[in-house]
């Protein structure tokens, strides 16, 4: 276990820092590809707010996948790593003028619409640059996913999306506009799901949408299911990538794609999660009353999951061997809630032990802040070392 990581050069480096193994990200990719590359039509998108690290997204750049894009920054994070315009999509409930005009310029290849509103405001815009904006309409499906309530997007009473009833008269009032081209729907029902069946309702309620739409020879060029395939937080030694197979082939079977149609794919946290690791030396061991607490130097401006959702990451104390004992695992920043694990068990930990914290990889360093006036921290691939 320990051997995963390169200890000799951690020992000599500033922390709190990012290790991503582009070896186990290189390997996840090739898994993408191949379990995807096995269904006709599936198209792969990474999910650049999982984690937008230049060295990060040329690697997965390089694997082929294409971009998915919530705002204008990110769109051009991903055109400075290599990403093609013409595999850019871009959504988001309040895109901004430059935003949209940012999109228009590149040529990206959609933009994901989620309101009516945005619809007229685009098409103001592209008949203004004198192009035609490519659409999709993000439908909020009102499938729930069983995961965290704020990471939940696909509900009814969610700001993302546009609402089923409103859906045909969203189609209708594209078709009469000039300068957008319905090209089809877009989804994504929440992230860390790991129950194959919520993906395959998601399907269920697309094949009756898609009926209804045909019905009204409303036809769709592509259907976008969006990510959250989750990942395995307790095991990230055992489950280092995630079951990309049944991902694909729930959709492959649940899914009734129409001859030529093509099916995409927003996968985010699945493909960067595991390879990363936020690395932190142990600053104090304090004793409390009933506990005993190991004050780090990382906080919950390095990594915020914790603080934020509650979540779950593995710690290991990579520069010990002693026998376990239990630790509170805490923060330096001026937050209750800047606590990373409570009573878990660490190696006998000391002064300079550096520590890992597991399956960081997204929404790790990307949602880092500067609160208490910290320095943001660096991430590092295996090749840097
Ligand atoms: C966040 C997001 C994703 C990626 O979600 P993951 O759970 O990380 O796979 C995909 N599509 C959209 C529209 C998103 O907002």
């Amino acid at each position: 276990m320990k051997g995963i990581f390169p200890i000799e050069k951690f020992s000599q480096m500033e922390t709190p820092f990012y290790y991503y193994d582009t070896e186990l990200l290189r390997e996840t990719l090739r898994t993408i590809n191949q379990e995807a590359g096995k269904h006709e039509g599936f198209v792969v998108h990474y999910a650049i707010k999982a984690n937008a690290n230049p060295k990060v997204l040329n690697v997965i750049c390089q694997a082929g996948l294409g971009a998915d894009c919530v705002s204008g920054g990110e769109i051009r994070a991903s055109l400075n790593a290599g990403f093609p315009a013409s595999r850019i999509v871009y959504a988001g409930v309040g895109k901004s003028d430059w935003e949209i005009n940012l999109g228009l310029d590149k040529n990206i290849f959609c933009f994901n619409v989620e309101s009516v509103a945005e619809l007229e405001v685009i098409n103001e815009l592209a008949t203004k640059r004198d192009r035609i904006a490519p659409i999709c309409f993000r439908i909020n499906p009102d499938v729930g996913a069983h995961t965290h309530a704020k990471i939940t997007t696909g509900l009814a009473e969610n700001k993302f999306g546009i609402a089923m009833r409103d859906m045909e008269a969203a189609i209708e009032e594209a078709a009469q506009m000039k300068n957008v081209k319905f090209m089809g729907l877009h989804f994504h029902i929440g992230s860390q799901i790991l129950d194959m069946g919520d993906f395959a309702a998601l399907c269920n309620r697309i094949n009756d949408l898609q009926n209804e739409l045909e019905k009204r020879h409303i036809k769709l060029e592509h259907i976008n299911v969006g990510g959250g395939l989750g990942i395995d937080y307790q095991h990230p030694n055992r489950v280092p990538i995630p079951d990309f197979k049944a991902f694909f082939d729930t959709y492959a079977r649940h899914l009734k794609l129409r001859p030529g149609q093509k099916l995409h794919f927003e996968l985010g946290r699945a493909v960067v999660a595991q390879m990363g690791s936020l690395i932190t030396r142990t600053l104090y061991i304090k004793q409390g009353t009933a506990k005993q607490f190991a004050i780090v130097d990382a906080g919950m401006t390095d990594l915020i999951r914790p603080a934020l959702y509650q979540a779950y990451h593995k710690i290991e104390n990579i520069s010990s061997e002693e026998p376990k004992e239990t630790y509170d695992v805490v923060g330096p920043i001026c937050e209750s809630s800047d606590v990373f694990a409570k009573a878990i068990d660490l190696n006998k930990t000391h002064r300079g032990d550096l520590l890992a914290l597991r399956s960081a990889g997204a929404y790790g360093e990307i949602m880092a802040s500067q609160y208490n006036c910290r320095k943001l921290p660096v991430g590092y691939i295996t090749e840097d070392l």
